[in-house]
């Protein structure tokens, strides 16, 4: 019988959080020196002056805001690199394309009860702020008011009254805006109101911050997240594999080593992953750190965007590309949304007919 003497180095989870923050800064101090001036962006990554007039124009429209911690994975001096063409802004922005709206997904005029979106049995989306953690070019987000708009005490309240009036419901999603732009103590007294309501099985958020901020995950987030009795689902929002670094890889693990499971959602965005070998890419990475893909959704069609579209057809090939390729379980499931009230639609792949 061979006797394993191999010795391992155990890292205790909460020294690498406390590593990560000596080094980068607290996620709130990241966040707030965040680059807003094109110029500044330019001069970082070494691009060319011509780039600046449609950053300007862009930026008006929709403020250009990106972390250094997401920046120091773009490629200096390349105008196409897939990152950048999510947070740069561009004169195409400002273009008007027919059949793209400046409220795509029609949901300004029926939310009742302010923040609550309750489409689909068993589930609802409770969206407390539209702040975020990095501004995307492609988000239908673009378009909402800039003032800091984040639901106040009795929103909350209100909302909770909702939710415990309907025992239908088995899980709240926190989404967004990205609903970590709050600070971790406003999240423990929501996720403490929302546990004490009996017929809540499940607690889900939808955030783009452990990808582009992963300073987020504190020992605090941690605690709210996991010290309560509703199971814990983080869908994560990632688009490239070049989003996956090794501080995204920790948190992740971080998150996964807690109990929590995670998801990831992308949007389909042309010159940044509209490409089959980029996608499984990608779920290969997030998938060594513990992430199974969940949704890849078409474009919104907003106004600003279209210059990211993809269409439903070369989607649906680049799909089959996918599973010809890799394994069945590191597909993302296809999803459009509609306007109104119909909402997300699973598009099936194109197979190729093989004989
Ligand atoms: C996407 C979405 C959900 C969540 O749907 P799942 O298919 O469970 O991920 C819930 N409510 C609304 C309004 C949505 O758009
Ligand atoms: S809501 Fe998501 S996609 Fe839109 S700007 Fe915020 S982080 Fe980006």
């Amino acid at each position: 019988m061979i006797t394993r003497s191999v010795q391992t180095v155990q890292t205790n989870p909460d020294d690498i959080i406390d590593i990560r923050q000596k080094i980068a800064g607290s996620w709130q101090e990241i966040l707030s020196q965040a680059v807003t001036n094109p110029q500044e962006l330019l001069d970082i990554l070494g691009l060319d002056q011509a780039l600046l007039p449609g950053a300007v124009v862009g930026s008006q429209q929709f403020q250009l805001q990106v972390p250094h911690t997401y920046i120091a994975r773009i490629r200096k001096g390349d105008p196409n690199d897939p990152l950048l063409r999510q947070v740069l802004p561009i004169g195409e922005e400002m273009v008007i394309t027919p059949g793209f709206s400046f409220d795509p997904l029609g949901e300004k005029p029926k939310n009742s009860h302010r923040g609550i979106l309750h489409k689909y049995q068993g589930r609802l989306l409770l969206m407390p702020t539209q702040l975020c953690g990095v501004n995307c070019r492609f988000c239908f987000r673009r378009h909402f008011p800039y003032e800091e708009n984040t639901l106040n005490r009795e929103e909350w309240l209100s909302a909770f009254d909702y939710i415990r009036s309907d025992t239908s419901v088995t899980e709240v999603i926190l989404s967004g805006g990205d609903p970590l732009a709050l600070n971790d103590n406003r999240l423990a007294w929501v996720v403490e109101e929302l546990a004490k309501i009996p017929h809540l099985r499940r607690l889900r958020i939808h955030t783009r911050f452990p990808v582009v901020i992963p300073q987020r995950i504190t020992k605090e987030l941690l605690n709210w997240l996991t010290g309560t009795r509703l199971q814990p689902v983080m869908v994560i929002h990632c688009n490239h594999p070049d989003e996956v670094d090794a501080d995204v890889a920790d948190a992740m693990k971080l998150l996964r080593d807690h109990g929590v499971q995670l998801l990831n959602q992308s949007a389909l965005l042309k010159g940044v992953n509209d490409d089959a070998d980029v996608l499984i890419e990608l779920s290969e990475r997030l998938f060594s750190c513990g992430v199974m893909p969940y949704y890849l959704h078409l474009l919104d069609k907003v106004q600003g965007a279209a210059h990211f579209e993809v269409d439903e057809q070369r989607a649906r090939q680049i799909m089959s590309g996918m599973s010809d390729q890799c394994s069945g379980y590191l597909i993302p499931r296809l999803a459009r949304e509609n306007a109104g009230a119909s909402g997300k639609v699973v598009i099936a792949p194109l197979y190729s007919l093989k004989i």
